[in-house]
């Protein structure tokens, strides 16, 4: 249950916990060498842009929090805001995270979750959507003799692994399915379908470094189970993926 919590709040609250910390700091230096010796020209200048930048950040924060629940327009804020999330505040969450000895996975999690949400919220009523959904290359047998890198329909359903699961299960959706072996290959399958949304299975790092790399596109991030072990014949929950898709379809 705690797991789950943080899971869920983590993000949110390390990155909200930075710009208090960066605030406060700001004063309490600001308003010191006030106190001791006044504040000269140049650092007039230093505090002012320092201070505007702490107000732009705070303040797209905000805009990026009510992302979660509303629609950001115009759409050129939406995506400078997904850039700053990507590129700003989690690096910013990961510093804190790292310096309080913190679990990696729940806040890579919680990061997912967040920008779940921030899809959810703002791409659920585009029209007919060109969905892919990029399946990761652990998710196949390891006995598998068939190597599938693009289409999933080179799956022989033999029934070993989820792949044949998920292909015969989305066979009559409007979507496109693929499996990426690597960031590459996923880069230039995002790059020859230009999708409207992508729903990405895969472990916690890679669905993070996904998130951030294709930030220009919404992604749904659906972690894959590891009954095995790390990258070896996961499985993913069918649920999880019908569920995203008939959310945005
Ligand atoms: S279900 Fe498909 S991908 Fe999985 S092991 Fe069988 S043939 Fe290979």
């Amino acid at each position: 249950m705690k797991e789950y919590y943080f899971a869920v709040i983590k993000f949110p609250v390390l990155v909200s916990t930075v710009l208090i910390i960066l605030v406060g700091l700001f004063f309490l230096l600001a308003l010191g060498s006030n106190s001791r010796t006044g504040i000269s020209g140049n650092e007039t200048i230093i505090y002012t842009l320092v201070f505007i930048s702490l107000v732009f950040l705070v303040s797209n924060w905000i805009l990026v929090l009510m992302s979660t629940h509303s629609v950001i327009k115009p759409p050129f804020v939406q995506r400078f805001s997904h850039w700053m999330l990507s590129h700003i505040y989690y690096p910013m969450a990961k510093a804190l995270n790292f310096i309080t000895l913190q679990k990696t996975h729940t806040l890579q999690e919680s990061f997912l979750n967040f920008n779940n949400e921030i899809v959810m919220s703002n791409y659920m009523r585009l029209e007919n959507p060109k969905m892919l959904v990029l399946l990761p290359h652990c998710l196949q047998g390891s006995e598998c003799k068939i190597r599938i890198t693009n289409d999933i329909n080179d799956c022989a359903d033999c029934g070993a692994c989820d792949i044949c699961t998920v292909k015969n299960a989305l066979s009559n959706q409007p979507v496109k399915v693929a499996v990426a072996s690597g960031g590459s290959l996923a880069r230039k399958l995002i790059a020859d379908n230009r999708p409207d949304l992508i729903i990405a299975v895969a472990c916690h790092r890679d669905l993070t470094e996904g998130v951030r790399d294709a930030w220009q596109f919404p992604v749904y991030s659906i972690l894959n189970e590891r009954p095995k072990g790390p990258c070896f014949e996961t499985t993913v929950s069918l649920k999880a993926i019908e569920f995203a898709i008939n959310r945005f379809k």
